[in-house]
């Protein structure tokens, strides 16, 4: 079965290959004519807009450039509301006046497109009747041609200008991250640097398993996770996979994802096994946000269908399975500008420390100020069963920066780090920084936001989720910080005692949300709740702070999002929300009613037989079949009266549709318990009926048979 699955051992040179699929700067430079390569640069680097014959320079030579690749039509690609990417296929097929078959593509398509929009959800920001919304080109992520279309990257927003989708947002906030961090540059003296860029590196975790297995379980199919599945023998105990070797059908699938998106101009970098049977990984190399959060748009998309070549299926949901870990997302963030400077690197220099530690010092307070929109940024039904399950962050945002770090924010905070010297220059008042061990095994692996030598991992994403919405976050609320820094530090007559004070206030009010210990463990717990840190258990607990005036406030003031575009986002997630647990809820209903239930009678009946047939034979008293008939039987009724109960309070959910805040709670705290219930049974009688009548594969086969 194995090797089946090998692809061809052909050479593949990655130089070569590289990008073969993208328009990028390369192309551009060798097929613009130098005018319009110039001035799309500008575009690309300064958002000046395009000049509209600019524009049809640039579509027509992308045109003839994608024809070339095999494309046959142009999508203008973009990320609603929905959690995934959408995408309107239309051809290059034109007619000319002499009624002859042209391929055209114009500036005007290039920059815009108008969707139907009225399909998407846009939280009740217009109505259906008005349903027109457009889609503009975001030339700074690059164009490419995947199956025979060329995919332009876009932004997605309603005539009247509101966002309806998740990049427009997060362009946004790396404006406002890039206009505070130079001004708190130019403080410091810096006056080279033009541009500060967010860069991100989603780490991304995926399960695999056999296509015919899947096709076998509806719940895998409709909800993306197993809703039953009593416990295999084995599980993640042995720590064996997490960095295993890689079994060939793997390795030939990882090797085939590779090499399409280095095509593609995905820079994969890392692959191994993770902790669970049948989990593995996948990094790539950083890129700045926006182009990062398309890129793992992508590259989910490739990896779902490479694994259908492969005859596998490939889980992005956030836990697939009970009791083994489930998947996530390590968004790894940091600020860098466009000369090169990595502005959460320590440097060499006390100079440089300082402003690193201020900018770490907002990350810090931004953490501490607007815990709730991180988690908020994470929130949906699928990653509530991962959080705080022991194999991912609790839902409590903490910081960790690491021992040596944490004695100079000490230091910070006393006044004695910073002083000047004799010639007025900055210095810090004890010896410069030690050198951070950047090797792994220094790092607290619980740790929901750990600072990792030069960046912030932020790991409480789910393995499906867009890391835009996490970015949003990151370089807003890190935005609005420097922002108040630099207010104050503009303002002030002497820059160094303001600093000083500045920075041993802000870790004197927000060191509580640092925190270098088990974020697993209950004590934890506790010992945040005494520390006054939120714990928002549930995603409906954290969306219901997303229009809280302090956030609301802080995204109007940078201009991200409106209180209507807040407000509409809260609705989408909350009945998002909602609708996935109803889904599930169904499956499951449907799963206990049609293939369990009547598993678990058919073995009773037959148990009934061989002990009717004894009792003839007169020696049934108390024998095993007997035994297990009476269990059994039992057991089928508990599983048919919560089949009921299910029924019942998924209908009372659903009744309350007009309540979008008041559903959801409903079936975060009635269906969602009721489900669990309707599980337990389900797994005991899974336990009990014989395998092979056993309707749908068993967590041993799903995961230990690829
Ligand atoms: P680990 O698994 O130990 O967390 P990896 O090396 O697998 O670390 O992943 C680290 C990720 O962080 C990679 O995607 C890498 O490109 C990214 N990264 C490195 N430097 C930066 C940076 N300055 N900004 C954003 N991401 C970064
Ligand atoms: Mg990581």
């Amino acid at each position: 079965m194995v090797d089946n699955y090998n692809v061809d051992e052909e050479s593949f040179s990655i130089k070569e290959q590289f990008g073969i699929h993208v328009f990028n700067d390369d192309v551009m430079s060798d097929r613009l004519p130098k005018n319009v390569y110039l001035s799309l640069k500008r575009t690309k680097e300064f958002g000046i807009a395009l000049e509209p014959d600019v524009a049809d320079v640039v579509a027509n030579v992308m045109k003839n450039w994608a024809i070339e690749q095999g494309a046959t039509h142009f999508t203008h690609w973009f990320h609603p509301m929905t959690g995934v990417t959408a995408e309107k296929h239309e051809s290059f097929l034109s007619r000319n006046s002499e009624g002859r078959v042209i391929m055209e593509f114009s500036g005007k398509e290039l920059i815009k497109g108008e969707p139907d929009a009225s399909s998407f959800p846009s939280g009740g920001l217009r109505d259906t009747c008005e349903a027109r919304g457009y889609t503009a080109w975001d030339p700074t992520s690059d164009a490419f041609v995947k199956e025979n279309s060329l995919y332009i990257p876009t932004a997605f927003c309603s005539f009247s200008g509101e966002v309806l989708d998740k990049k427009t947002p997060l362009l946004r906030s790396m404006e406002a991250v890039n206009a505070q961090a130079l001004r708190i540059l130019r403080l410091f003296g810096n006056t080279t640097s033009s541009r500060v860029t967010a860069t991100v590196g989603a780490e991304q975790e995926y399960f695999l398993i056999d296509k015919k297995l899947y096709d076998k379980r509806q719940d895998l199919i409709f909800a993306g996770r197993t809703l039953f599945g009593a416990k295999a023998p084995k599980g993640q105990e042995m720590d064996d996979h997490y960095y295993g070797s890689i079994k060939s059908r793997v390795s030939s699938y990882m090797r085939d994802l590779d090499r399409e998106l280095w095509k593609l101009g995905v820079y994969s970098k890392t692959k191994h096994n993770e902790v669970a049977p049948a989990q593995h990984e996948l990094a790539p190399i950083f890129a700045s946000a926006n182009v990062a959060a398309d890129q793992n748009q992508l590259t989910m998309d490739v990896m779902k269908k490479t694994a259908l070549r492969h005859g596998l299926v490939c889980l992005l949901h956030e836990k697939p399975f009970a009791s083994v870990s489930g998947s996530g997302k390590h968004n790894n963030w940091s600020l860098t500008t466009d000369d090169g400077i990595n502005l959460l690197e320590p440097g060499k220099t006390p100079h440089k420390n300082i402003m690193f530690l201020t900018f770490l010092c907002a990350v810090i307070k931004a953490v501490d100020e607007y815990p709730e929109l991180f988690r908020i940024s994470v929130a949906s039904a699928s990653n509530d069963c991962r959080l705080g399950a022991s194999e991912a962050p609790p839902a409590i945002l903490s910081v960790f920066v690491g021992a040596e770090l944490e004695k100079i924010l000490e230091a910070l905070e006393s006044g004695a780090l910073i002083k000047k010297n004799h010639r007025e220059e900055l210095m810090l008042g004890v010896e410069s920084l030690p050198n951070f061990p950047k090797d792994t095994t220094d790092r607290n692996r619980t740790s929901p936001m750990a600072f990792t030598g030069n960046k912030f991992e932020f790991r409480m994403l789910g393995s499906g989720d867009s890391i835009s919405c996490a970015n949003i976050m990151m370089n807003s609320t890190v935005a609005i910080e420097l922002k108040k820094f630099a207010d104050r530090l503009e303002n002030a007559n002497d820059f160094s005692a303001e600093l000083n004070k500045m920075l041993s206030e802000t870790v004197r009010d927000h060191k509580r949300i640092i925190w270098g210990g088990n974020n697993y463990t209950e004590d934890w717990v506790k010992e945040a709740e005494s520390r006054g840190l939120p714990n928002l258990r549930t995603s409906v607990d954290a969306l219901l702070c997303y229009d809280d005036d302090k956030n609301v406030e802080m995204l109007e003031e940078l201009k991200i999002f409106t209180r209507a575009e807040i407000l509409s986002r809260q609705e989408i997630l909350l009945e998002n929300y909602s609708k996935r647990i109803n889904i599930e809820a169904l499956t499951m209903i449907h799963m206990a009613k049609k293939q369990i239930l009547p598993v678990g009678i058919r073995f009773v009946g037959e148990l009934c037989d061989i002990i009717d047939s004894k009792k003839r034979l007169g020696f049934a008293e108390d024998c095993v079949e007997l035994r297990m008939a009476k269990k059994l039987s039992q057991l089928n009724n508990e599983l048919d009266i919560a089949i009921s109960e299910l029924e019942s309070e998924d209908s009372k959910a659903a009744s309350i549709a007009g309540d979008i805040k008041r559903q959801a709670a409903y079936y975060c705290e009635s269906v969602l318990p009721a489900m669990e219930k309707l599980r337990e049974i389900a797994d005991e009688i899974e336990n009990i009926v014989p395998a092979n009548m056993w309707p749908f594969p068993t967590y041993s086969e799903l995961m230990f048979n690829v």
